[in-house]
């Protein structure tokens, strides 16, 4: 099963996804993610994906596009299938994509502007094993600390409020066509966030609902 998660920043795709890939025994392939870790490395690469992160615009194609292809060309992640989270954000990757896989079905999350704003301001990542907690919504069992591996968790630079409301403005102009692109094409699981305070695992069980009915494999 080849899934893709998508939402605006902010609408859970990254919590959503982790919980998925358990339940479904998939691997989840986050572009967010690996451009977190590629610019932890001293490289020309790093510096340039730096700074398109930092002022919370998108990654040229050519870059994101040949970073994915090597993943989900890996041999575990084709016999197993994944969920992609984050990707693809541009009409240009939703066709690329076309030619280099099939996809199974798209989920959509639906989240208000007002919604998005307060989970990324109060959103904290572990700076170790990625995990998405919030200071008020998601909270870790101790203050700063991840209940996973015990890393610090961190505000991501692109959450503060200046690069959110350029983040989903670009999230408007540039992401939304991937939906018109798919639609029609393949199975949409759409899925709306009632309130800020709903649990992840009330939206995952929602997308598993959701999935089922399709009968994918
Ligand atoms: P995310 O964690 O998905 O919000 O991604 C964080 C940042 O990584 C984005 O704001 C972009 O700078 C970059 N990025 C992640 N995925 C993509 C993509 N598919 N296309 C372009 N840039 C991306």
């Amino acid at each position: 099963m080849n899934l893709i998660i998508f939402g605006p920043p902010g609408s859970g795709k990254g919590t959503y996804a982790s919980r998925l890939k358990s339940i479904l025994g998939i691997k989840e392939v986050s572009t967010g993610d690996l451009f977190r870790d590629i610019v932890q490395q001293d490289s020309p690469l790093a510096d340039k994906v730096r700074n398109y992160m930092k002022r919370g615009e998108l990654v040229p194609d050519e870059i994101v596009i040949e970073l994915l292809r090597s993943i989900i060309e890996k041999p575990e992640v084709k016999a197993k299938g994944f969920i992609l989270d984050g990707f693809p954000r541009t009409l240009a990757q939703a066709e690329a994509l076309d030619k280099i896989t099939k996809i199974s079905a798209i989920i959509v999350l639906k989240v208000s502007e007002e919604i998005i704003i307060e989970r990324l301001s109060t959103r904290r990542i572990c700076k170790k094993c990625e995990t998405i907690y919030n200071v008020k919504y998601l909270k870790p069992k101790a203050e700063g600390v991840c209940d996973k591996c015990g890393g610090e968790l961190y505000q991501r630079e692109d959450d503060k409020p200046e690069t959110i409301k350029k983040r989903l403005a670009i999230y408007d102009s540039q992401s939304k066509p991937v939906l018109e692109h798919y639609r029609g094409k393949i199975p949409f699981v759409e899925i709306t966030t009632p309130s800020i305070d709903t649990h992840p695992e009330e939206m995952v069980e929602k997308i598993l609902d959701g999935l089922q009915k399709l009968n994918l494999n």
